[in-house]
């Protein structure tokens, strides 16, 4: 039996909690119903597996190019995408996909099987492009696009006032903290990105993984600060093994990111991207030296 919670209904907005609460490789879509129309955001494994939102959609968003967010696009050939400008290049095709992760040719070579057995990416050249504070007009809902990004180039949420609620997409205030791992992830964009969250101002906080919809700032914000903390948290832990001599080898097989029991091709390149940026500001800060070419200390 497929585990598929009750869709969680606020005004025009439908939550379509994804299976397992979301957890990847599911997700949990948004479903937008206006007068003149109807948006779908980021159609999850889920709307595959399990039939879809309530009626098709006369739009498709997607926060971002990333696997999850873009398994449906396929399906709804017929939905014009929209999409953050600084995406839009992951859309339009797998290898423009594969682009915003930066993997070297043995994990980009996995990965890309994965993408096309496990999430069904169809590439949709056809998809336009949209700026920070962009509008989606569904009539008497106005969908706005709110771009946050750090998570990618483009990673971008919405606000829709009509439901007082904000679709954060990969803030998803879960205990892995924040993903900045990518090619096209940049940590210090997602530490403005986080600033500016502190001020939202909503009744619903909706989530596409498994920490789902949160009602009210009074539950919002600690969980937005304990998911902000877990950067600080690498920072220091980086800090305190460089008390040594470290390489960026030495970094990455240390493993800051992700437990070591965790496995795949693309773990390294991940640990690798994470956390060379904060070496970088550490080094930049004065925090770091190297006390010969490629071997960091701290102090
Ligand atoms: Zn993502």
């Amino acid at each position: 039996m497929i585990d598929t919670p009750q869709p969680l209904v606020v005004g025009p907005v439908t939550v379509l909690t994804g299976i397992d609460n979301g957890r990847y490789p599911h997700g949990n879509s948004i479903f937008v119903e206006g007068s003149e129309g109807t948006l779908l955001v980021d159609p999850s494994l889920t709307t595959i597996t399990t039939g879809g939102p309530p009626a098709p959609p006369d739009q498709v968003f997607c926060s971002h190019a990333h696997e999850d967010h873009v398994a449906g696009l396929g399906r709804w050939a017929d939905a014009p995408v929209l999409i953050h400008e600084d995406d839009l290049h992951g859309v339009t095709s797998l290898d423009g996909l594969l682009d915003i992760y930066g993997f070297d040719e043995a994990a980009g070579r996995a990965f890309r099987q994965m993408v096309e057995e496990e999430f069904e990416f169809t590439g949709r050249p056809d998809a336009t492009g949209i700026a920070d504070g962009h509008v989606i007009d569904l009539g008497d809902v106005k969908v706005d696009v709110l771009h946050l990004p750090g998570h990618t180039r483009g990673h971008a949420g919405i606000h829709v006032e009509a439901s007082r609620l904000v679709y954060l997409a990969d803030i998803d205030l879960t205990g892995f903290g924040p993903y900045y791992g990518d090619a096209w992830s940049d940590l210090e964009d997602f530490e403005r990105t986080l600033e500016r969250c502190r001020d939202l101002d909503a009744e619903w906080f909706s989530t596409f993984h498994h920490k789902g919809v949160v009602q009210g700032r009074g539950q919002f914000l600690p969980l937005l600060e304990a998911f902000i903390a877990v950067i600080e948290r690498r920072e220091i832990e980086l800090l305190a093994y460089l008390g040594e001599p470290r390489t960026v080898d030495d970094i990455v097989s240390h493993r800051f990111v992700y437990r070591p029991q965790i496995e795949g091709d693309h773990i390294d390149s991940v640990e690798h991207r994470s956390m060379t940026q904060h070496l970088v500001r550490l080094e930049r800060d004065g925090q770091v030296h190297q006390v010969e070419p490629g071997h960091y200390r701290a102090g």
